[in-house]
């Protein structure tokens, strides 16, 4: 009995460490009411608890308790069971499974057509907005094709391939004052049309979005502040993005939004941080539900690439002052809830792999 129970344990291990193979994309058949745009906000390391704390520290609902569609993702990476931002967002982004670090790039490390690719090929404006930079993991995997996430100035290098309509993020130093080549990024933005400006030169708040020209702002020289220090643009960012990109094509829009840094307040084990994090992202969720409101043709998802921290909260919390405790200082395997709104929304119900999220988007935008 023993002998057989190693056994077993021996084959599911190597089942659990064997890599995935390179299966395709889900494809997913939906003959509902499509969207015209789909903004798609991604807390990174927002699991269930990040999401609990915010909601009994805050005083008044969050915005993410006004979903009608709520489901479930399971995260893990081709090549481990924790994934990483990269592969996380790959997931999202592609919908094949790849290796921790991945950037736009299957599990053989070769580069697939992204959603925001796809959505620019088919003529609608495409949009990145994040609380880090525009280089880092997350936005990077929908627009860039490397095997490292740690590749920032190949990773911008391959954002002047794809002509994305709006980018508002860190990472100036990485198209400005590049190391491994004599480029300027920048410059070469600017030739190809688009307006770039950063916080050196005027206030985030004072930026005009004319929406004749893609418009490019960089908010830091490398990550921008934490909410918690005074960084306070990714509303405003959301508000007037949003508008911009309605304006930029008459077919549509698809547009990434990360609050970033929820993750880093869970690697720092800093409730507070996490916390501040989480209410910043959640008025980004509110103007993008307000747009969508009004807007009609509009499908808002919300989701984590994975849980970070291995947050609880605990017996002698109260209301305002939670008591918790984390397990890790690195993500965790929790499930991560996905919630959604508008045409398509009913897809995102249920328990699905996070490749999902990719084919799901894609039948909510009726393509085939
Ligand atoms: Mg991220
Ligand atoms: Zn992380």
């Amino acid at each position: 009995m023993i002998k057989y129970r190693s056994l077993f344990l021996i084959l599911a291990i190597f089942a659990a460490c064997s890599p995935t193979r390179n299966i395709a994309p889900q494809a997913i058949s939906y003959d509902g009411k499509t969207a015209k745009n789909v903004i798609f906000l991604v807390g990174d390391g927002m699991g269930i608890a990040q999401i609990t704390a915010a909601m009994y520290v805050h005083s008044e609902k969050l915005a993410l308790e006004s979903f009608p569609v709520v489901g479930l993702h399971k995260n893990t990476a081709s090549d481990d069971l924790i994934t990483d931002s990269a592969a996380g967002a790959t997931a999202f982004s592609i919908g094949r499974k790849s290796f921790n670090g991945a950037i736009g790039v299957d599990s053989d490390g070769k580069p697939q057509q992204t959603l925001l690719e796809e959505a620019e090929l088919r003529g609608l404006a495409t949009g990145l907005i994040a609380t880090s930079t525009i280089t880092h993991a997350t936005p990077a995997a929908f627009v860039a094709h490397q095997k490292s996430r740690k590749l920032y100035e190949e990773i911008a290098a391959d954002i002047l391939k794809v002509d994305v309509d709006l980018m508002i993020g860190g990472g100036l130093k990485h198209f400005a004052r590049r190391m491994k080549d004599e480029r300027d990024l920048v410059k070469e933005l600017q030739a190809k049309g688009y307006r770039v400006s950063d916080y050196f030169q005027e206030d985030f708040e004072d930026l005009d979005f004319n929406p004749g020209e893609p418009l490019v702002f960089f908010t830091a020289d490398e990550s921008p502040l934490p909410a918690y220090e005074g960084r306070d643009y990714l509303k405003t960012a959301t508000e007037k993005g949003l508008h911009f990109l309605s304006q930029r094509s008459e077919n549509g829009f698809f547009t990434l939004i990360e609050g970033s840094q929820i993750d880093w307040g869970g690697h720092a084990n800093n409730s507070d941080y996490i916390i501040s994090e989480m209410l910043d992202f959640d008025q980004a969720i509110a103007a993008a539900l307000a747009f969508a409101r009004s807007n009609g043709e509009t499908l808002v998802v919300v989701t984590a690439d994975h849980e970070t921290g291995g947050l609880s909260i605990k017996k002698g919390s109260v209301r305002d002052s939670l008591v918790t405790a984390f397990t890790s200082q690195d993500h965790t395997l929790e499930l991560i809830p996905v919630f959604a709104y508008g045409p398509g929304a009913e897809l995102f119900s249920g328990v699905y792999e996070n490749t999902g999220i990719y084919s799901r988007i894609r039948a909510a935008f009726g393509w085939k």
